[in-house]
């Protein structure tokens, strides 16, 4: 019997990908400033490190060494640029309209945590700006304890936290090799949340778009 749901952050109650968009799109004006605003030739850029982001799992500094690159810019600033992000990415979030009706809902009948990977500074700052901090009996953010998901380590302390048995824990995420494979590591109930319904599996697990229809589900 499921008695407590722990959720990810980035891209399951917070919209990080129109966050970075955001953020990307105001690196492009200021490295590419011949570039006009607006423009194909614009977007195409912004696209591009979109593409080369995939969904937040890839290191800034890759990234950013790919954009350089590709750009032929000064290979200096892909330092300046992944220090940029850690400073500034957090100011960038933005929640899901339905986010917070969800953990209204939920809460009511479910003991509510959040388990987040990242940068302490960062992730506080997305939690607080969110104004979903409130919802959350535990939080725990990967980068305050040196393990991050899919680290079953990371998911026990979340059930020592909440006080609960992983089997009395469903665990709700976007990122298949961090969240669901560390969930059923863990023996979480796993509940992948993904708008792209197009992402195939060959496993029988439980699968949402979006954040709403966990109401019904649970
Ligand atoms: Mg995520």
């Amino acid at each position: 019997m499921i008695k407590a749901i722990f959720f990810d952050l980035d891209n399951t109650l917070i919209d990080r990908t129109a966050a970075a968009y955001d953020i990307y799109c105001d690196i492009v004006s200021d490295c590419l400033p011949d570039l006009k605003k607006g423009s194909f030739e614009y977007e195409a850029a912004v696209q591009k490190l979109m593409i080369w982001d995939e969904y937040g799992t890839i290191e800034k500094a890759h990234v950013f060494n790919r954009f350089c690159k590709e750009f032929h810019l000064d290979m200096n600033l892909v330092e300046s640029l992944s220090a940029r992000w850690a400073d500034e990415f957090g100011n960038y979030a933005r929640v899901f309209a339905e986010s917070e009706n969800t953990l209204k809902n939920l809460g009511t009948r479910y003991r509510l945590g959040l388990l987040t990977n990242g940068y302490p500074k960062m992730q506080r700052e997305k939690l607080k700006r969110s104004g979903l901090e409130k919802y959350f009996e535990v939080v725990i953010v990967s980068g305050e304890h040196g393990i991050h998901k899919p680290d079953v380590r990371i998911f026990e302390l979340a059930c020592q936290k909440m006080g609960l048995n992983p089997e009395e824990i469903a665990f709700v995420g976007d990122t298949f090799s961090a969240d669901i494979l560390g969930a059923m590591r863990c023996g979480m109930l796993p509940i992948w949340i993904h708008s792209d319904h197009l992402l195939n599996t060959q496993l029988k697990i439980m699968r949402i778009q979006r954040i709403e229809e966990l109401t019904e589900l649970l």
